[in-house]
């Protein structure tokens, strides 16, 4: 006999080991492709020593650094282990066994994941080209809605949603709704019609931002993310549902010393620096023939579809990129996502598209 496991673990995606092949430049998983700054990598060896001792809990230095930013109370702030286990727990303090977590699709894979395991049932409204579809979301609420997440910009279309259509959002759904605004990629966002979440706690009782230290500040192995919530009280709820010392004394100690005023412009540069690849990778792409949406994050999207269209080939493009010593992230059936990385790695990925045109152009 076998053990007896909750059904609904099955209808979760199987777990697939990450893809190591040696030399090759990894342009899957979004993280930044620079090492922590070395006052970063000095304190975190500092706070190493005292890998014996059990961390901080509550996160109390760094929630107040981050309340101090924000400029909102500490009461506001709530630290995680990784914003991603953050809308675990959005999941786990709203929703009860058959509650609705809504959210855009295709979009953060953890949405689904952390719905269902939470017991929830994950509600999914396709995007319409490629960004999230607010009307369509507006009126997929019901009843049972306990948690909306909104991804500007959404990993993995690279797109945002403009101010004004959050707004009108915002409006629309009940205020005893939670909506997560997921933020993780808010540090390079350059449209000026994107408003960010943080400017809008004032306004709406119901929302939270979440952040990260893992894209922009480049400390992805180190797990930690924080939320904004407009109510103290939501903030408490997700406080009560993390496991106990969650966030590590070293990955607390490095999301300090990284907003230091010093380490925040230097990481701000690397990011000016990704801005402005991401702006050369989407204009070498276009003029080879593939059809990407404006991006907005640190990486660009590939949308799979008929390949006279400049759409791709979802999984003959991976492959190729992989024969020629580049990882890039495949979603079968959607598109591919590419991070940006180095120029030089850039330059090996662009190359590597350039060979793989009859992609979009043969079928
Ligand atoms: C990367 C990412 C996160 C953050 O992940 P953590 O490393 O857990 O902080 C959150 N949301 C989205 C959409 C992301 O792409």
């Amino acid at each position: 006999m076998s053990v007896r496991l909750r059904p609904v673990l099955a209808s979760l995606p199987a777990y697939v080991p990450g893809r190591s092949v040696p030399d090759a430049v990894k342009l899957a998983s979004n993280e930044t492709a620079y090492g922590p700054l070395p006052h970063v990598l000095q304190r975190i060896g500092d706070a190493a020593v005292q890998a014996n001792r059990y961390p901080d809990t509550n996160s109390v230095e760094l929630t107040e650094a981050l309340a101090e930013k924000y400029r909102i109370g500490a009461g506001n702030v709530v630290v995680g282990c990784g914003s991603v286990s953050l809308c675990q727990q959005l999941v786990l303090a709203t929703a009860d066994a058959g509650d609705e977590v809504l959210f855009g699709w295709r979009s953060f894979e953890a949405y689904p994941i952390v719905s269902a395991v939470g017991g929830a049932v994950g509600v999914r409204v396709p995007l319409v080209d490629e960004r999230y579809d607010l009307d369509a979301m507006a009126a997929a609420v019901t009843d049972r809605t306990r948690l909306i997440f909104v991804c500007s910009p959404n990993n993995p279309t690279s797109t945002v949603v403009a101010g004004a259509d959050l707004v009108a959002f915002l409006d629309r759904v009940p205020s005893d709704i939670v909506v997560v605004l997921d933020e993780a990629y808010a540090e390079f966002v350059r449209d000026p019609a994107v408003l960010h979440g943080a400017t809008l706690l004032d306004r709406y009782s119901n929302i939270i931002v979440l952040r990260t230290f893992s894209k922009a500040y480049g400390l992805a192995g180190l797990r930690v993310g924080y939320g904004l919530a407009a109510d103290p009280a939501l903030a408490t709820a997700v406080r009560q549902t993390q496991n106990a010392f969650a966030v590590t004394q070293v990955g607390q100690v490095a999301a300090l010393a990284s907003l230091e005023p010093e380490a925040e412009r230097q990481l701000m540069e690397r990011v000016d620096e990704v801005v402005l690849e991401r702006g050369r990778i989407l204009d070498e792409l276009r003029s080879m023939g593939f059809r990407l949406p404006d991006s907005q994050a640190n990486f660009v999207w590939l949308a799979e579809g008929e390949a006279a269209d400049g759409l791709i080939d979802t999984a003959a493009f991976a492959a190729g990129c992989e024969e020629r010593g580049v990882i890039i992230r495949p979603f079968v059936g959607d598109g591919a996502r590419v991070t940006i990385g180095t120029a030089a790695e850039n330059d090996k990925f662009l190359s590597a598209a350039a060979e793989q045109t009859s992609v979009r152009t043969a079928s």
